[in-house]
């Protein structure tokens, strides 16, 4: 999975309205997008995109669901969601190696080799 590859795969997700309208997250978190976006798919048929970032050294994911979901599919939807996001506090924004899990704080979540070579 690389940029081009996952800004492909998300493209027709975009909402009407979206506040940026590209991933603004490092590349080291492609995969795991990818991964909740197609769950959320699966989840939510129709769901829409409206911003995807980092904030606090984690994985922000907004969303629009479409009419006709159930309180059911958003609590899964935001199970998901939640879940992506935790998973990004122990990946390297970077390089999408492992991290040690890391709490929420300011900039990107690297790994070691990553925070070295900077
Ligand atoms: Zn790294």
């Amino acid at each position: 999975m690389d940029r081009t590859t996952l800004e492909a795969q998300l493209r027709d997700r975009w909402s009407e309205q979206p506040v940026w309208g590209e991933v603004e997250c490092g590349e080291g978190w492609d995969d795991l997008v990818a991964r909740l976006d197609r769950d959320l798919c699966r989840l939510v048929p129709g769901y829409r995109l409206v911003q995807v970032k980092q904030k606090f050294g984690g994985l922000r994911y907004y969303v629009d669901l479409p009419e006709g979901t159930t309180p059911e599919m958003l609590a899964e939807a935001q199970a998901r969601i939640d879940e992506a996001e935790r998973e990004s506090l122990r990946t390297c924004e970077d390089c999408g190696a492992p991290t040690e899990p890391g709490m929420p704080r300011p900039g990107r979540n690297r790994c070691a080799r990553c925070t070295a070579g900077a």
